[in-house]
């Protein structure tokens, strides 16, 4: 059979062989702790500084603002969990949205087993969260409001400029998960009005099990890992260094590749949508228009089940997804589409195809070719 297709970089990527390069010494040679005062030590803490200047150049932010993590996860739950504690004094209201990723909506969950009031903000059926919605949720007690950048699922982007600038002449501390987002978008922590951004290395080809928070100086926080005083005491355990040093290599190749990575996307999607046009089947794009993440689109192909388009496409050696890694195996709708309230036909049958950088424009109109056929069959049963 042919070559199998990954368009499921919305879940993982592969390791780019730089990254790979760059990460071997450090597993190695310098394998020295950081906070060691020798010489094994000093390399290694040179290395982690080296790591953390690279990623805050792409952020436009203040290294010192940048805590390492063991990824997006521990990043989300940093941001909910210990900048909602932080301000528990003044109130016990937090605001996040229905379209979270469970690491934000989980974090939420055990805020309010901690007594916390959370609300749920709904979506459009674009999903966009309405600034009515979030400018009606606010209150006195409101002291934490945890809104994602790039949907993972579908791709909306939401405006987080406009939510910011609002949540700042409150100010209410003011979180974005910008895993999706990171690598893919410009994003300047001078401009954008956000007190904490989390951000994951393997979404970009980095290692997994490696991330960061970006909190922005003088925000109150409470630590969640207690311990030694790494990371300026705000996360506590020696650093994965390797992983870091991974981590910011991505981020450089990233950066140095951001705008033909971005034009590569829109020209997959378009000729993949253009193929299925021409190929007569009926589907249906789910998400934003225009302000949707480039790697990422989620298609309706009506009457066909989910399960059964993606073990269809399985056979044909395409790797897509239902929309989120966490939900697959479960026949559960996601809640993503359950939010954006497209009906039950459209919602079930959402498949979501994200592109990388080893994703040719060749190979996505192969691919989409062989999708249509597929989809013509199944349409007809
Ligand atoms: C992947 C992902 C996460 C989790 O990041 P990990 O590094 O896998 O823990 C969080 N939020 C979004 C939007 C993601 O896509």
């Amino acid at each position: 059979m042919s070559e199998m297709i990954y368009f499921d970089h919305a879940a993982t990527t592969p390791v780019h062989p730089r990254v790979v390069e760059v990460m071997t010494p450090y597993l190695t040679q310098v394998f020295g702790n950081p906070s060691s005062v020798h010489g094994f030590g000093r390399k290694a803490r040179q290395a982690l500084e080296q790591a953390r200047d690279a990623i805050a150049r792409y952020l436009d932010a203040d290294p010192q603002s940048l805590i390492f993590t063991s990824g997006g996860t521990e990043a989300d739950n940093m941001a909910v969990i210990g900048g909602a504690l932080a301000h528990q004094e003044k109130g016990r209201h937090v605001i996040t949205t229905q379209i979270e990723h469970h690491a934000v909506l989980h974090a939420c969950e055990y805020l309010q087993n901690l007594g916390f009031e959370i609300t749920y903000l709904p979506v459009d059926d674009t999903g966009s969260v309405r600034m009515s919605d979030l400018i009606n949720a606010v209150r006195d007690d409101t002291v934490l409001v945890s809104i994602m950048y790039g949907n993972n699922e579908v791709g909306t982007i939401q405006p987080i400029e406009e939510i910011g600038r609002f949540l700042q002449e409150r100010s209410i501390v003011f979180h974005t998960d910008a895993v999706q987002a990171f690598g893919v978008l410009p994003l300047s922590m001078r401009e954008l009005p956000v007190d904490m951004l989390s951000v994951s290395a393997h979404k970009i080809n980095g290692p997994k099990g490696v991330g960061a928070l970006y909190l922005r100086k003088n925000t109150a926080f409470s630590p969640l890992l207690h311990g030694g005083s790494q990371e300026r005491k705000r996360r506590a355990g020696t650093e994965n260094l390797a992983g870091i040093v991974g981590f910011a290599e991505a981020v450089r190749i990233a950066s140095e590749e951001r705008v033909e990575r971005v034009a590569k996307y829109k020209e997959i999607k378009e000729t993949m949508l253009t193929i299925w046009r021409e190929a007569g089947i009926r589907y249906q794009v789910n998400g934003h228009p225009e302000h949707v993440m480039p790697h990422i689109l989620n298609v309706s192909f009506l009457g066909i089940q989910t399960e059964t388009m993606l073990m269809n496409m399985d056979l044909a050696s395409i790797a897509a997804s239902s929309g989120s890694a966490c939900t697959s195996g479960s026949l559960e709708l996601s809640h993503v589409l359950k939010a954006m309230n497209l009906g039950d036909e459209r919602a079930h049958s959402a498949i979501r195809f994200s592109f990388g950088i080893t994703n040719s424009v060749e190979e996505a109109a192969r691919a989409a070719g062989k999708v249509a056929q597929i989809v013509k069959r199944l349409q007809k049963e």
